[in-house]
Parts: C-alpha cells; structure tokens; sequence
C-alpha cells in the first residue's frame, strides 16, 4: 500500500465514523506528505484544520491509521496551501441563489423544509450534546429522549436542528405522522379553530401525530388557552410513546407566565441547551455554507467575518451571502470585503433604549413596570430593578445620576451599588448569568 493508498483507505474509514458536514470541512483536502519508518506526515491546507485536526481529531486519525499500519506512532501536521485554482465561480451569483430558493419545496403535509438536514449542520462543543440528544431521538423516536427540549440564543440552529430531526425521521419511517409547526402559528390555528367552534378536529389532528416538533414555545408564554389545549395533546402524545420535540429561547424555568403544569412536562424529558460557537467552528460552518455555495473565498475574510460575528449563526451567513453577492469575488480583497461588510459588522449596542431594556426586563421577570420603577422594596421587584440598572449603564453608557432619574429620581449612589452588586454577583452565579444573557438577546433581537 503506497501512502496515497493509505490515506484514502484513511479518509473512507473516517468518512464512515463522522458527519458529511466536518469531513467535508477538515478532511478533504489533507493527504500524506511523508512516511517515514514510525512517523507520518499528513498535509493540511490551512492552520485552522492543523489545529483542529490536532485538538480534537487526533486520537481518532491516529487509531485509523494504525488499524492499518500498526507499526506509525506519531503523527505530525503540516501545512500546504494548495495554488489557488482558477476559479470556477459562476457569474451570476444571485440568480443561482434564486433558483436555490425557489427549488427548496416545504412538504405541505409536515411543515418541513427539505434544506434543514444534519448532512448541512455543523457540530462542534456549543451544540454537541443538543446534537446527540436529537441523533438519539431519529433512532428511536418516542422512546429514549421524551420530551426533547433544546433551547438556545437566536440564529444559532435551534430550528435547523429541530427540522433536521423531523427530515430524517421521515426518510427512515415513511409511514411516521410528522408535523413541525413553530409556536405561533400553534396557537393562531388555535384561535380560528375556537373561532370555527372546531377546536376538537384541531387536537385530534395534533393527537394522531408520531412525532409532533413545537418550535420556539417560549411564545405560549402568558397564552393561558394555548397552553391549555397543548397541556392535553402533550398528555395523550405522551401516554401513547408518541416523541414531541420542542425549542426555546431559553429554558422551561425562565419562560415567563408558563403554566407549572406544562413547566414541569417540558422539563420532564431531556434538556439540552445549544451555546455559541467557537472561533474554529465558526470558521468551520463559514467553509461548508461556501462549499456549498460552491464559490472560493480567500481566508482573510473568512477569519474576518469569523472574529467578528459571534453570537448568531444567521447572521454570519448573512455577512458571507454579502460577500459572494459582490460582483468581483474572485479578486476581492480583504479590505474591499471589510468595506462592504462594515454596515452588518459594526456592533448592533446602539440599537436598544430605555424602554426597551424595561419592557424586556419587566417581560422576562414577569412584573409591571410601574413597579419597577415605583418605590416599592418587594423582592421581586428590587431584584430585576437592580438588573435593568445594570443593563441600562452596561449597554446604554448612561451616567449613574441619569439612569437614577429614570428610575423613579432615586439618588446615583442606588444606582451604582446595583450595578456594582450585579457585576459581583454575575461572576460566581451561574442563573444570573443566563437570565442576562436571555434579557440581552431578547434586547437585540
Ligand atoms: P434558530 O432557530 O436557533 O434561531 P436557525 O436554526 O434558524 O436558528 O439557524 C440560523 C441559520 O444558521 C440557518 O440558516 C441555519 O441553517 C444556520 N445554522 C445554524 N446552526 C448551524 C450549524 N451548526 N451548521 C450549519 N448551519 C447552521
Ligand atoms: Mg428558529
């Protein structure tokens, strides 16, 4: 066996063993650059895949490697840029795009949009566990996972992933009943159907479902009938081993005026929460959306957009869907490409203001606002006060005799003690944390 041979024997074992997404992304274009007695050398494009490779892959590639050739015992990575080919970039970019969109069909029986599958998703440490929760879930729905609760911030593939589950539960049980329906849509139904005085056809429909998919049920917050007629088709589904899979924005614990019943079903299956992606996995899910796409892009940019773009997966495919729209891709420079991304990329603090942070606090904490900034020294009160003083200095910049002005003219030294008192506390509780970082989302969404 040559080391070609090898590596190709290499790469189709490993090809078997992880997702089309991250081989695609950190094993296509590796080959062996040497073999030397008990050392070999695997060739990398980039020092993105060497340290990846390196980090995370490496006990893996090695036990591969010496399934076949037992006797290698160390590894090294190098790196290899290969030329740039010419490119075989398609003129017209937003044509294509067009067509792409137009060709996705939603299944009208399921609500499911075919584009959602785990082949196109990107796992890394943020969602690894929500991954495997729902990989879980396809092999034997209803079973193992029931509910399956998987909550996350906005843009970073909670629906992608609920949607994933729903197509490939379809593919290998046709005869399966599945339906996906976001929240909303949940309860406007609900509503001509009590209109209609045909609310019983509307759960029985519900209730002869396999696997029913409720996407972003933190809206069934405050909807005292919608969370009624879902607290019985949750019950039968249940009863009968049927899997419902559900989304949020955050956990069942922190959605507000959610009735304790549902609550505690929600919570009664598994949890799994879906965090941000690192700056590798970023730049990981930046190259398959362009593999894709099918267009070259030069790694500038692409670490450019990956260090700048954080906490939203929709948003980073925004930026780049920016970049290959523009005209000239094949010679874009990294600073043209900043240029043109400079109106997404610059940071979005300056759209919130004072009401807004107070409607947000006062939902999330399920209080008027007149008492938050009445007088009143209630618990529940004082406590998301001191918050929303603490998100208003943090993301507004407004002076301590200001912001105490707008709350009721108490005096600024009130003002900095919560401040100071939340940022204490926000580094060793971990509940606080979150619930900030929740209201933060919700600010800018
Ligand atoms: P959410 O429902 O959490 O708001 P979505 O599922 O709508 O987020 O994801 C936003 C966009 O980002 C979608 O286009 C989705 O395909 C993409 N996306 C999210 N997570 C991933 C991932 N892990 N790999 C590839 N694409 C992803
Ligand atoms: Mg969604």
């Amino acid at each position: 066996m040559n080391k070609s041979q090898l590596w190709q024997s290499v790469l189709a074992e490993i090809e078997l063993n992880t997702s089309p997404a991250n081989f695609a992304t950190w094993f296509k274009q590796t080959s062996v650059f040497s073999k030397k007695d008990s050392v070999i050398t695997i060739q990398v494009p980039n020092a993105f895949t060497k340290e990846w490779l390196e980090n995370k892959y490496n006990k893996f590639i090695f036990k591969t490697i010496r399934s076949f050739l037992p006797e290698i015992k160390e590894i090294n990575y190098t790196i290899h840029q290969p030329k740039p080919k010419i490119l075989s970039f398609k003129k017209t970019p937003s044509l294509e795009r067009q067509l792409d969109i137009s060709q996705i069909k939603i299944n009208k029986e399921t609500n499911l949009n075919p584009r959602y599958t785990f082949e196109s998703f990107v796992v890394g440490s943020f969602n690894e566990l929500a991954n495997a929760a729902s990989q879980a879930v396809v092999k034997s729905p209803g079973r193992t996972y029931n509910p399956l609760f998987i909550y996350g911030g906005v843009g970073l593939g909670k629906t992608h992933l609920l949607q994933s589950i729903g197509n490939e539960i379809t593919k290998n049980k046709p005869s399966f009943r599945v339906i996906y329906l976001p929240s909303e849509r949940f309860t406007s139904e609900l509503v001509s159907s009590i209109r209609s005085k045909t609310v019983n056809n509307l759960k029985q429909k519900y209730q002869k479902m396999d696997v029913l998919i409720l996407d972003d049920v933190q809206f069934l917050g405050g909807k005292e009938k919608t969370q009624e007629e879902f607290f019985h088709i949750f019950n039968c589904l249940y009863e009968k081993n049927k899997q419902i899979i559900l989304s949020s924005d955050c956990p069942p614990k922190s959605i507000s005026t959610l009735e304790e019943r549902l609550r505690s079903r929600f919570e009664g299956g598994m949890i799994a929460d879906i965090g941000y992606p690192d700056f590798e996995t970023r730049v990981a899910i930046l190259k398959t959306k362009i593999q894709e796409k099918n267009v070259q892009i030069n790694d500038g940019i692409i670490n450019f957009i990956a260090e700048n773009i954080t906490n939203n997966i929709r948003e980073i495919e925004g930026a780049l869907n920016r970049v290959i729209a523009s005209n000239s891709l094949s010679t874009l420079s990294l600073e043209e490409a900043k240029r043109n991304l400079k109106k997404i990329i610059t940071p979005l603090k300056t759209i919130t203001n004072f009401k807004n942070i107070i409607k947000t606090v006062c939902e999330f904490y399920d209080i008027l606002e007149k008492n938050l900034i009445a007088k009143s020294r209630k618990k529940e009160v004082v406590y998301p006060r001191q918050v929303a003083m603490y998100l208003v200095r943090e993301e507004l910049k407004n002076s301590y005799p200001s912001i105490g002005d707008r709350f009721g003219k108490r005096d600024h030294t009130t003002v900095i003690y919560a401040c100071e008192k939340i940022e204490k506390e926000l580094q060793k509780e971990e509940k606080l944390f979150q619930e900030i970082s929740i209201i933060r989302q919700r600010l800018y969404k």
